[in-house]
């Protein structure tokens, strides 16, 4: 098979979450030639990284490429130098996993966040395709997001760019609606995600109108008096993190992600009230959904071991 088929293998995309591990074989031109699901083990670490192993080696066979080049994609920060990983709710919390991973299988073994794969994914060939700055915004169980810059992650002194959930709350509107300031998982008070994320949002719909909501059912009855007083609330408070991330960085386009990202009309919403937020006379960023949905965080950890093996998908 000729090294420029574009269907030929490529490379190797792991999802690796907190319940589940995905894992896809991508050819050269991104198409999907295979993929799986398994429950993530969460016993020990050596039990992680021998499922990791025997899923790549199966993988790697299948496409008859021994050293078939591997990305991973985990949810919490990981040093971009080390490759160490903080991820609470993993037994890869603390370790170089890709290290660690290529040292029992060969070859290329790269990781990174998993919303910063789900950005890299969007720039390249997805919803935020040809612009220059894309932003990842991924509001699902936690908050978070990442930066691509000409279709390459931007990492920073420690892989930071992108972690808005940790941004403070905005104080007016804390003030005004009488909110609450929960500690955070990151050790501090008061963070974005704490009333922002899918499990903020239940928190929010609790202090607004004393029933117990889920973010799920708050979604899919816009209607309801009660569901209708959370979402204003919420989007006040995405419309504060659009402007500080636009202050930040300025986006041309903004990609969502995540389960609250299916909420209807929601780009439209976000739009209309970041024009209440935004700065007079800036143009704002195109706010727009996924081009691979659920599957942008698998599709950019391939792509980002294709870059870093220097191949370069499309
Ligand atoms: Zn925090």
């Amino acid at each position: 098979m000729s090294a420029s088929t574009p269907d030929r293998p490529a490379a190797i995309g792991v999802d690796l979450g907190g319940s589940k591990i995905e894992v896809t074989l991508f050819a050269a031109d991104m198409t999907v030639r295979e993929s799986c699901r398994q429950p993530t083990p969460r016993s020990t670490y050596a039990d992680l990284l021998a499922a990791l192993e025997h899923e790549v080696f199966r993988f790697r066979k299948l496409a008859e490429t021994a050293d078939l080049p591997v990305g991973i994609g985990v949810p919490g920060l990981v040093h971009p130098d080390s490759g160490v990983s903080v991820c609470a709710n993993l037994v890869a919390n603390g370790h170089a996993l890709a290290r660690d991973l290529t040292e029992r299988i060969g070859g290329r073994v790269v990781i990174a966040n998993d919303c910063k794969c789900f950005t890299l994914s969007e720039s390249r060939g997805g919803a935020g395709d040809g612009r220059a700055r894309v932003f990842g915004l991924i509001v699902g169980t936690g908050l978070g997001g990442g930066l691509c810059q000409d279709g390459r992650l931007v990492l920073g002194l420690n892989g930071l760019p992108g972690e808005i959930g940790h941004y403070a709350l905005p104080a007016h509107i804390v003030a005004r609606h009488d909110l609450p300031l929960v500690a955070c998982g990151c050790g501090r008070t008061g963070c974005m995600e704490t009333l922002v994320s899918g499990t903020g949002m239940a928190r929010l719909a609790l202090a607004l109108t004393g029933r117990t909501l889920s973010a799920a059912e708050i979604a899919t009855a816009p209607d309801d008096i009660d569901t209708a007083r959370v979402l204003v609330t919420w989007t006040e408070l995405m419309a504060e993190l659009l402007h500080t991330i636009q202050l930040h960085i300025d986006p041309d386009c903004i990609v969502l992600g995540g389960g609250l990202s299916n909420i209807a009309g929601l780009e439209t919403r976000l739009v209309d009230a970041l024009k209440k937020s935004a700065l007079p006379s800036v143009r704002l960023p195109e706010i727009v959904k996924p081009a691979f949905g659920d599957s942008s965080g698998v599709r950019g950890a391939a792509l980002l071991a294709l870059q870093n093996d220097g191949t370069d998908a499309q």
